[in-house]
């Protein structure tokens, strides 16, 4: 199952307003996985597993890693 959109003129990690496409994917092994990419090369990728926990990690299009993080279900 795939809930894919583009949008238009979001802030970007970086700052920058630009482009850009939301990918949603669904499977047995991570629950939720989102994905942002932008137009500017900027990405953000979250994944939400079975116990609740949720990773969330936003690359900048540099490929300096601004936010790397677990979140657990607490
Ligand atoms: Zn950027």
């Amino acid at each position: 199952m795939n809930a894919n959109g583009s949008f238009i003129g979001l802030q970007a990690p970086c700052g920058q307003i630009v482009d850009g496409e939301n990918y949603e994917d669904h499977d047995d092994e991570v629950v939720v996985t989102r994905e942002t990419f932008y137009a500017c090369g900027c990405r953000s990728i979250q994944h939400e597993y079975h116990d609740g926990a949720v990773s969330r990690r936003i690359v900048r299009h540099d490929g300096h890693v601004l936010i790397d993080e677990l979140l657990s279900a607490e």
